[in-house]
């Protein structure tokens, strides 16, 4: 298994596109608050996959903050976090 070159985001096949290369209508962070608020993910865990988005979306992000992503991206490269979905942090 390897990393996105990007993100540092394990993929799931060595082809495979990564989960986090998706517009932000699509972003793997968007059910995090609820998922927050119930305690089944960690801030640490949602700042995580914001980073990992925002590199795949770095055109609206400063130079500052693509350094601040970057590093916590390659502090946790590999590491598997879950996404929640929409309809599931709602339930
Ligand atoms: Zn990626």
């Amino acid at each position: 298994m390897s990393n996105c070159a990007i993100c540092q985001a394990p993929l799931p096949l060595d082809s495979a596109t990564c989960i986090y290369a998706v517009p932000e209508s699509e972003a793997p962070w968007r059910a995090d608050y609820a998922a927050m608020h119930r305690g089944s993910m960690t801030h640490l865990e949602h700042k995580i996959h914001v980073a990992r988005w925002s590199l795949h979306n770095a055109s609206s992000q400063t130079e500052k903050a693509l350094g601040v992503f970057r590093t916590l991206a390659l502090a946790h490269a590999g590491e598997r976090i879950h996404v929640f979905q929409v309809s599931e942090a709602r339930a």
